[in-house]
C-alpha cells in the first residue's frame, strides 16, 4: 500500500512541478507532436474498443500491457517529460472513460497504472534527454539512448506493477516476483509494444508527425493476436482449479509422450480420485467442495516440477504426466512423486469459507494409480486405462494409496469404509 501511495504522490508531483514554474509559450513543433500522439492513442484505443473490453474482463491477476505505451513511449522520445507525461495521461484518462471503466476497473487501480506509466514515461524521457534531439535518429549514440529508454520504460513499468500485484498476492517472495516479471508473455508484449513506439517516435522526427499513421494498423492487428492469445490460454484452463482442463491435458500430455518416445525416456502418467469426495459435498455444500478441488489442484501441482502436465479430467479426478529422464527408472521416480502426492493431501487442513464461517477440513485423502511409457503402454490412451485401472485397484486395497502398474495391484475387496470430515 505504501509502495502505491508513494508510486501516485511521486507522479502527482512530477506532473504539477513544471506548472509552479509556468508554462511559457511551447515551440509549435512540440504542440504538433503533442497533438498527434493524443489523436493516435485516442484512436488505438477507439479502433479496439471491443478487444481492450474482453482483454480487461479475462485477466486480473497477469501484469496487463496495453498498447497505449506505444504512443506514450514516442512522447518520451520526441518531447520533454512534463509534456511526455501529458500525454500519456490524455491517452490513459481516454483508455480509463472508454474501457476500464465499463469492464469495472476501480479507480484507484486505474489512478495506479497512470501513475506508473507517468514514472516510465519520466525515466525514458530522462534518458533520450541526454542526447541532443538531433543526434536521436541520426547517431549511433542516439539509438543507444533510444535502447536505454526503452529499458528504462519497461524496468520502470513493468518492476511497479508486478511487485504492487505480487505484494498484495499470497507469494510475497523474490522468486514469484521474478517469474512473474520474466516468464510471462506479457513482459515479451511490453518490448514489442515499446520498439514499435520507437519505430514511431523515429518516422515521426525523420519523416513528419503525420507518419504517425502508418503505425496504426500494426498495433491493431497486434492487439488482436494479444487477444487471440489470450482466448486460447483461457480456453485451456479449467475454471475451478486453473489446471489444464481434459482436451488441454491431451494434447499437452500427448506431445510430452512423443517427445519421451524420440528421445528414447519414458513417461508416466498418474490418475487421481479423491476418496469419498461425495461426503464432502453431502456435509459442506458443493461450493465447500469446490474449493477443497482448488486446494487439491494446488497441492498436486506443489508436488510436480515446472515441466510436467497437470490436469482435472472433471469431477475430483485429477491427471499428471511425468515426462522422465533418460537413464532414471520411471516407474520408481513416478510411484515416489505419487506417494509425495498422496502424503501431501493426507496431511493438508483447508481454510475454506462456508458462507460468513470459516471452516477447516482435513482428513482429505486420494487414491493414486500410475502407469509408465513404455512399459504398460505405447500410447497416451493405453497409459490412461492402466493408470485408471491402477487408481481402482488402489481403491479396492483401502483407498488413501497409490498403485503403479497393471499388475502390480492386489485386487481386494472394495472398502467402504467413509473418511471422517470434522469441522474444527
Ligand atoms: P470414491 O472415489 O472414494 O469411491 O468416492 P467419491 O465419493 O469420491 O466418488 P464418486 O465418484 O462416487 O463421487 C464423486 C463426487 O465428486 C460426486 C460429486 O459430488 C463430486 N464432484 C464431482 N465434480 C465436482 C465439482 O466440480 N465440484 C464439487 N464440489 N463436487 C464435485
Ligand atoms: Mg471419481
Ligand atoms: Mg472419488
Amino acid at each position: 500500500m505504501a509502495i502505491v501511495l508513494l508510486v501516485e504522490v511521486l507522479a502527482v508531483g512530477i506532473l504539477v512541478a513544471p506548472l509552479r514554474d509556468g508554462i511559457g509559450p511551447l515551440p509549435e513543433s512540440w504542440v504538433l507532436t503533442l497533438g498527434v500522439l493524443v489523436a493516435a492513442g485516442i484512436i488505438s484505443t477507439e479502433a479496439s474498443l471491443g478487444v481492450e473490453r474482453v482483454r480487461q474482463k479475462s485477466s486480473d491477476e497477469s501484469p496487463h500491457i496495453d498498447l497505449s505505451s506505444v504512443w506514450a513511449f514516442a512522447a518520451a522520445v520526441l518531447l520533454p517529460g512534463a509534456l511526455a507525461s501529458a500525454v500519456a495521461l490524455a491517452i490513459y484518462g481516454h483508455l480509463y472513460a472508454r474501457v476500464w471503466r465499463h469492464s469495472g476497473v476501480p479507480p484507484y487501480r486505474a489512478f495506479f497504472s497512470t501513475a506508473t506509466v507517468v514514472l516510465a514515461v519520466e525515466a525514458a524521457a530522462g534518458v533520450t534527454e541526454l542526447v541532443a534531439p538531433e543526434a536521436l535518429f541520426h547517431s549511433i549514440a542516439g539509438l543507444g539512448a533510444v535502447v536505454l529508454a526503452l529499458l528504462a520504460y519497461a524496468a520502470v513499468n513493468m518492476v511497479l506493477v508486478v511487485g504492487v500485484i505480487v505484494l498484495s498476492g499470497p507469494n510475497r517472495d523474490l522468486a514469484t516476483f521474478r517469474q512473474m516479471l520474466f516468464c510471462g508473455d506479457e513482459a515479451v508484449l511490453e518490448f514489442a509494444t515499446l520498439s514499435m513506439g520507437a519505430l514511431a517516435a523515429g518516422a515521426m522526427a525523420a519523416l513528419g508527425p503525420a507518419y504517425a499513421v502508418l503505425v496504426l494498423p500494426p498495433l491493431i492487428v497486434l492487439h488482436r493476436t494479444v487477444l487471440v492469445r489470450q482466448l486460447e490460454e483461457e480456453a485451456s484452463v479449467d475454471g475451478k482449479t486453473g489446471l489444464l482442463n481434459a482436451a488441454a491435458w491431451h494434447a499437452r500430455a500427448g506431445r510430452a509422450l512423443r517427445r519421451a518416445e524420440r528421445e528414447g525416456g519414458h513417461a508416466t502418467a498418474l490418475v487421481l480420485d479423491l476418496d469419498h469426495f461425495k461426503l464432502v459435498n453431502d456435509r459442506y455444500g458443493h461450493l465447500v467442495g469446490d474449493q477443497v478441488l482448488a486446494a487439491v489442484a494446488d497441492a498436486v501441482r506443489a508436488e510436480v516440477r515446472e515441466g510436467d502436465v497437470v490436469g482435472r479430467f472433471g469431477g475430483e479426478e485429477f491427471v499428471v504426466l511425468l515426462p522422465g529422464v533418460v537413464g532414471e527408472d520411471g516407474r520408481a521416480v513416478a510411484a515416489a512423486v505419487a506417494e509425495r502426492i498422496r502424503k501431501r493431501i493426507d496431511s493438508m487442513c483447508v481454510d475454506v469459507l462456508d458462507g460468513p464461517v470459516p471452516l477447516m477440513i482435513n482428513h482429505l485423502t486420494v487414491s493414486i494409480g500410475g502407469a509408465t511409457f513404455p512399459r504398460d503402454g505405447a500410447d497416451l490412451g493405453r497409459l490412461l486405462e492402466v493408470a485408471d485401472t491402477a487408481m481402482y485397484a488402489a481403491k479396492r486395497a483401502g483407498r488413501n494409496t497409490v498403485r503403479m502398474g497393471m499388475h502390480a495391484v492386489p485386487n481386494g475387496p472394495m472398502v467402504p469404509r467413509p473418511t471422517p470430515y470434522r469441522r474444527t
